[in-house]
């Protein structure tokens, strides 16, 4: 079995909901055949066969079949730069959402959608079981696609800023139960890609996550929007960090990140002006790939 073929498998496996699982044309029942002594019309010519659903690209996997890891795409072919967003939510902070903190940022999305940004969404499977209907909304808009940031944000290793850890055998279902989370938010499609909390991982941890079949994705430029009280700094250290192919890292929570929608509103137009296209990680791993 081919890495793509076990791949689509695996997806299938974990419901997520993909146009490419389930039935295939080829499957399908057959029209009734018309009866001779009926007197109904014919029936309308088949439809023509529609193109196969495109699958998500992903990357090969690494040495000793690991799961891969990207962290920007290529330098030499325009551009490009992916703006990723982590909708972070950790296992436990349920009872400060229910006190009234806001680990969600609408206006951030709103913000994206008004300048036309496409963006990757790292989301919690915590999450989206906090925020469904926003779930839902970004999931169902093209311009995002949104990608599994683990359902408890604990940590892949030890002495990760702090977070709690999950243990090794918790891992895969750890990352299971975020697309699971998804699909019961109403998401039509997620997206074969992982972020670490924290960006923390080790070769057990890649091992770990081999049978899902992501591609982890880190980043080249740090926006240091965690925590940031000066949108002028975020947007300073973007804009010198980018280069073509940049994955840049950013958060969607007032909670943690209250100055980050008004860090994208200097961002994005200077990008624009420098040349750049915002396009979404799935873009910069087909072009990795050598797929236009
Ligand atoms: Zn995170």
């Amino acid at each position: 079995m081919t890495p793509l073929v076990r791949r689509a498998t695996v997806l299938c496996v974990l419901g997520a909901a993909l146009a490419a699982c389930g039935t295939t044309e080829a499957t399908r029942a057959p029209h009734p055949a018309p009866s001779a002594a009926s007197a109904d019309p014919p029936p309308p010519p088949p439809p023509a066969p529609s193109p196969p659903p495109s699958r998500p690209p992903v990357l090969a996997p690494g040495p000793a079949g690991l799961t891969p890891v990207f962290e920007h795409g290529p330098r030499a072919d325009g551009r490009t730069v992916a703006l990723t967003f982590d909708a972070d939510m950790t296992a436990d902070q349920g009872p400060r959402a229910a006190a009234g903190e806001r680990f969600d940022n609408p206006r951030l999305i709103a913000t994206l959608r008004e300048l036309g940004v496409p963006a990757t969404v790292f989301m919690t499977g915590r999450w989206a079981e906090e925020y469904p209907d926003e779930a839902r909304s970004i999931g169902r808009d093209a311009q995002f696609e949104i990608a599994n940031h683990s359902y408890s944000h604990y940590a892949y290793t030890e002495d990760c800023y702090g977070l709690p850890t999950v243990s090794r055998e918790r891992m895969r279902p750890d990352v299971e139960r975020a697309y699971a989370a998804f699909e019961e938010a109403g998401v039509p499609e997620s997206m074969p890609y992982f972020r670490f909390p924290g960006g923390c991982y080790d070769r057990v941890a890649l091992k770990e996550l081999t049978p899902v079949g992501v591609t982890a994705v880190q980043w080249d430029v740090v926006s240091g929007d965690a925590f940031a009280t000066d949108a002028d700094a975020v947007a300073r250290q973007v804009l010198d960090g980018v280069r073509p192919g940049s994955v840049v890292v950013m958060h969607c929570t007032r909670s943690a990140a209250p100055v980050t929608e008004r860090a994208v509103r200097t961002i994005v137009p200077e990008l624009r002006r420098r040349g750049y296209r915002f396009v979404k990680v799935s873009e910069l791993i087909a072009a990795a790939n050598g797929r236009r």
